[in-house]
């Protein structure tokens, strides 16, 4: 197979976007993600080096990636995650980062050289209390200061909200505001069910009650749909006038599978070809070893179901026995 076919999947779905878990630590412990006891962490050696993600991110680059995504667990708490996002950054694509926020501070200038524009910044609540119960960890004015900082910077900043019935639906209307006079854009995801995250249907706030819930305080005429760039797991919209966005990723009620260009990479050296997917290839071994992961790659996304790992109706997405199946958000990089 020639190379530059080597990122498409049976269902002709070419793969341009690679997503790195780096670590899976964390300094937050936020319920959707996490599950209370903890998880079994990796043993260190079986845990990618910096080099090792260099060198798989640059194969990938050679066959064709254009955009990386670096995430975790909480990517900035890793020692050398600094020269990580340097040696990405020298790579010809776009680099981006999702992060809690908490150690954007000792960053700012790391992302700069390495070319990073856009960060997305996870923040559930704008009340401390809630914020606090939701991660399980006091850094509330932390990542506020931040989520400034990186405006002041320049960055253009991406605010993820879990939405959680009963708990931040009431604050959608608070995050709209937000985008009234900065420049950033919200973007409410639907809670997606993993292992151990206590998630059940009647919790989720679905694509449809977020739109219904603006509509109470705007006027549907003052609601613009943007145009969705390419693969775009978000549709897009914004207030008339407002200087911001918000967006809405519906994973559950919505799924953009027919568009997925979007591959994963473990901090274990796994490939996921679908975030719901519980089947994994490990690269790691083949590395070590000098041989060739290409036919690895190639195995795995030949593999890729056409809708969420293969759970195609709802019934199969929301059966507890199936979804648990697959790893912790935190061990998988959302
Ligand atoms: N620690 C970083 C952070 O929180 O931004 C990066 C890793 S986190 C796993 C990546 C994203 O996945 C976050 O925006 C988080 O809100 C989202 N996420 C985690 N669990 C989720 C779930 N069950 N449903 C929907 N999104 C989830
Ligand atoms: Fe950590 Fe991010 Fe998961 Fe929260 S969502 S526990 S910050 S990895």
């Amino acid at each position: 197979m020639e190379n530059d076919k080597l990122l498409e999947d049976s269902f002709g779905r070419k793969h341009d976007y690679l997503r790195i878990s780096i670590t899976e630590h964390c300094n937050l412990r936020c319920t959707y993600c996490m599950p209370e006891e903890g998880i079994t962490l990796t043993p260190k050696p079986h845990l990618m080096t910096a080099d090792e993600i260099i060198a798989i991110a640059k194969t990938f680059v050679e066959l064709g990636v254009k955009k990386i995504r670096l995430t975790g667990g909480e990517p900035l708490v890793r020692k050398d995650a600094r020269e990580i996002i340097l040696a990405l950054g020298k790579l010809a694509i776009n680099l981006t980062i999702t992060t809690n926020g908490i150690l954007v501070h000792h960053f700012t200038e790391t992302f700069k050289t390495a070319g990073i524009r856009t960060i997305n910044i996870s923040i559930d609540s704008l009340v401390k209390d809630k914020f606090n119960t939701i991660t399980r960890r006091h850094y509330f004015e932390t990542v506020q200061q931040n989520i400034d900082l990186l405006l002041r910077e320049g960055f253009r900043v991406k605010l993820n909200i879990v939405l959680i019935k009963g708990f931040n639906d009431v604050e959608i209307i608070d995050f709209i505001a937000l985008t009234q006079h900065k420049n950033i854009q919200v973007r409410f995801i639907e809670f997606m069910p993993f292992n151990g995250n206590q998630w059940d249907k009647s919790k989720l706030v679905s694509y449809a009650e977020v739109l219904e819930t603006i509509q109470t305080q705007y006027k549907i005429s003052s609601i613009e749909r943007l145009i969705d760039s390419a693969n775009d797991t978000a549709k897009n919209f914004k207030i008339k006038d407002f200087k911001g966005s918000f967006a809405i990723v519906s994973s559950v009620t919505n799924p953009f599978c027919s568009t997925c260009n979007r591959i994963r990479l473990t901090a274990d050296g796994k490939l996921k070809n679908c975030l719901f997917s519980n089947t994994e290839t490990a690269l790691l071994e083949t590395l070590r070893a000098g041989e060739s992961i290409l036919p690895l790659i190639h195995q795995n996304l030949s593999s890729k179901n056409a809708v969420r790992g293969g759970m195609d109706d709802d019934l199969k997405f929301q059966n507890p026995t199936l979804f648990s199946q697959n790893r912790s958000m935190i061990a998988i990089g959302g």
